[in-house]
């Protein structure tokens, strides 16, 4: 343990052979070199730290090795393999575009690609992070690359492929690197934790190749620090703890209070999970994830798309049985929307625990669901403070009108599948005209409630977008940015009304939507909008508009 190296250094595959998840491409790599067809150029695409810049030097080393055994393979033993394992050959040559992507550096380049190689066959040179390349060094090269001389080869890697210019793609030989799969990496892993003398719990290795997402690098390096981290003990619980990464039987546990429709406890479990750090979200996103896994899982021919040791693809096939699809579907729709909504919810806390709400209410209601529809309108369980009837309004004291059991009503229709507006909505119609006092922060809070429960995206935004004024006189200026977004929100102005309405217990609000005079905040708007916009900073744009005879639609 004292002289640890890091492990990706130390095990970096020296042959086609060794490399991991890549058979089939490094299998095509090692027939072209067995019968000699060389291509000059060769494009290595894919995700970061799965294994181009190690393919391109072991390509490298083979197509220059003295004696290539039989299989394709360099020796590793000639005097150019030596020089290639030390890092001193001299016929390998990597420039990182990313650092070094001026016109300067792709000059010097391209004078020594022109100096054949003193000993071996061929010099390769590497271009690593190639759409990095500005115009000029792209041009600069797209000579070389035209007419290159015999003895050089050159291997361009990038994990941005469409950014790559035709010109270059029409001129390599295109090699496509997948994502490394989970199973591939834990293997690996185990191998080299044995090698290493490292102990190692299989769903600790499963959980690090979980969170390096294909790359075998980002593997060995989170492999490595949970290493050190745990002194060589690399248990299920160092690694989430290393890694800051929930441990999945809270989700287990969750799943279970929801199943069972038990509001409380989910609640309880949920602020357990927020006292050891972890934020909203994060669950939110976990849960979506956790139910997603669930749901592959169901069904034979989604099976593969769970990527997973067997102890833990048990587990989930478990839940797998307790869920109906029904019940995941939902779940996964309504967590999206939270994942969707948070970024703009001003109490976040709130909107998950309605999200857990609303799973429990699922569940507890999906058996007799028949029934229940039946009996309309939904059926809450009795408080005190019950939703009032338009008849008794008058007995009911303002500050009940909107209780939060009227949210829980709009939940409940939901679950239940009937097609009530995407806005709670209260029957409320009062008689005695209702005129609380606002300010302008409960205005801003009720604008942005509007917007998290507005379904239609695109207005979601606008809405998002613009700060209500509150005027004096119980009228809110609502300034947009372009006609488009006045007309859309003309067309809903009596549904935000009767939001706000309910939300700020005023039923004097006037909504007045208009576009903005200030030009440095205009936003210009579909096609003749932006053109109008663009011919104002330059006139040349409408000579051209008529040089060209260019019509808007
Ligand atoms: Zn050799």
């Amino acid at each position: 343990m004292d002289n640890y190296i890091v492990s990706a250094r130390k095990y970096r595959p020296t042959t086609f052979q060794s490399v991991v998840g890549q058979k089939s491409l490094t299998t095509t790599l090692k027939n072209a070199i067995q019968n000699n067809k060389l291509a000059h150029a060769y494009l290595f695409c894919g995700p970061r730290g799965v294994g181009k810049t190690t393919c391109a030097r072991i390509f490298a080393k083979t197509i220059n090795c003295l004696n290539p055994r039989p299989d394709g393979e360099a020796c590793n033993e000639c005097e150019s393999c030596q020089s290639f394992n030390e890092n001193r050959s001299y016929n390998i040559y990597e420039l990182d575009a990313a650092s070094n992507n001026g016109v300067d550096e792709m000059r010097s380049l391209t004078e020594q690609v022109r100096i054949p190689p003193q000993i071996g066959r061929y010099k390769v040179y590497i271009i690593d992070e190639v759409h990095m390349l500005s115009n000029a060094a792209f041009n600069a090269f797209l000579k070389t690359l035209e007419e290159p001389p015999h003895h050089a080869i050159f291997i361009l890697a990038t994990t941005e492929k469409h950014k790559i210019i035709p010109t270059i793609l029409s001129r390599c030989q295109i090699y496509d690197f997948s994502r490394i799969s989970i199973n591939d990496i834990v293997e690996n892993l185990e191998h080299i934790a044995q090698s290493e003398n490292v102990s190692c719990e299989k769903e600790a290795l499963n959980m690090i190749a979980q969170k390096a997402d294909g790359g075998m690098r980002d593997a060995l390096s989170i492999f490595d620090q949970v290493v050190s981290f745990s002194e060589g003990n690399v248990t299920y619980q160092a690694v989430i703890e290393n890694l800051n990464v929930l441990d999945y039987d809270y989700y287990f546990r969750l799943t279970e209070t929801i199943l069972a429709g038990n509001v409380p406890e989910s609640l309880v479990i949920f602020n357990e999970i927020l006292r050891k750090g972890f934020d909203g979200q994060q669950i939110v996103n976990g849960l979506a994830d956790f139910f997603r896994d669930v749901m592959v899982c169901k069904d034979p021919q989604t099976i593969v798309l769970f990527e997973a040791g067997e102890a833990v693809k048990n587990k989930y096939l478990h839940w797998a049985q307790q869920c109906s699809n029904e019940f995941l579907y939902k779940a996964l729709e309504w967590s999206n929307e939270a994942d969707l909504n948070y970024r703009y919810s001003k109490n976040k806390r709130l909107l998950v625990e309605l999200l857990l709400i609303r799973l429990c209410q699922f569940n507890h209601q999906s058996a007799p669901i028949d029934d229940k529809k039946k009996i309309k309108p939904v059926v809450l369980p009795a408080t005190p403070t019950s939703t009032p009837t338009p008849t008794v309004n008058q007995e009911v004291p303002k500050a009940q009108v909107i209780s939060k059991d009227n949210l829980r009503i709009s939940i409940n229709k939901k679950s239940l599948g009937n097609d009530s507006p995407e806005i709670p909505k209260t029957e409320v119609v009062p008689d005695t005209i209702q005129e609380e006092r606002f300010l302008p922060e409960d205005l801003e809070r009720a604008w942005c409630e509007y917007a998290e429960n507005e379904e239609d995206t695109h207005l979601k935004y606008t809405v998002l977008n613009v700060v209500p004024r509150l005027q004096d006189d119980n009228r809110i200026q609502i300034a947009v940015f372009n006609p488009d977004q006045q007309k859309k929100l003309q067309e809903k102005a009596s549904t935000i009304k009767s939001f706000l309405t309910q939300r700020l217990k005023n039923a004097r609000i006037q909504l007045d939507i208009l576009v903005t005079e200030d030009k440095k905040e205009y936003i210009p708007y579909g096609g003749r909008d932006i053109f109008e916009y663009m011919a104002e900073k330059n006139l040349a744009i409408v000579s051209l508009a008529k040089e060209f005879n260019l019509k808007l639609d």
